[in-house]
C-alpha cells in the first residue's frame, strides 16, 4: 500500500484514504489539486523549453549570417585591395 505524507499533520497516511485519519485533512482533493499543479508546471517549463529552443535557434541562424556576411567582406576587401595593388602596379609604369 502506498503512503504519503498528510500535508497538515505529516503524518503517514494509505494513499487511498480520502482524508487524514490523524486530524481529519482532506488529502485526496489535495493530491489532485497537486497533480494538476503538476501537469501545469510541466506544460509551462515545456513551453519555456520551447521558446528557449526557438531562441537559441534565432540566434544561432543571426551569429551565421553575420559570420557569412563578415566573410564575405572580407573576401570583397580583399578583392578591392588586389585591385587597388594591380592598379598601383600599372600606373607606377
Ligand atoms: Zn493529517
Amino acid at each position: 500500500m502506498e503512503m504519503i505524507k498528510c500535508p497538515e499533520c505529516n503524518k503517514e497516511i494509505s494513499k487511498s484514504n480520502t482524508s487524514c485519519s490523524m486530524c481529519g485533512f482532506k488529502v485526496r482533493d489535495f493530491n489532485e489539486q497537486s497533480e494538476k499543479e503538476y501537469k501545469k508546471d510541466v506544460k509551462r517549463s515545456m513551453l519555456i523549453k520551447f521558446v528557449i529552443g526557438i531562441v537559441s535557434a534565432i540566434v544561432i541562424i543571426i551569429a551565421i549570417n553575420i559570420i557569412a556576411a563578415n566573410q564575405k567582406m572580407k573576401s570583397f576587401q580583399a578583392e578591392v585591395n588586389e585591385f587597388l595593388l594591380k592598379w598601383g602596379n600599372y600606373s607606377t609604369f
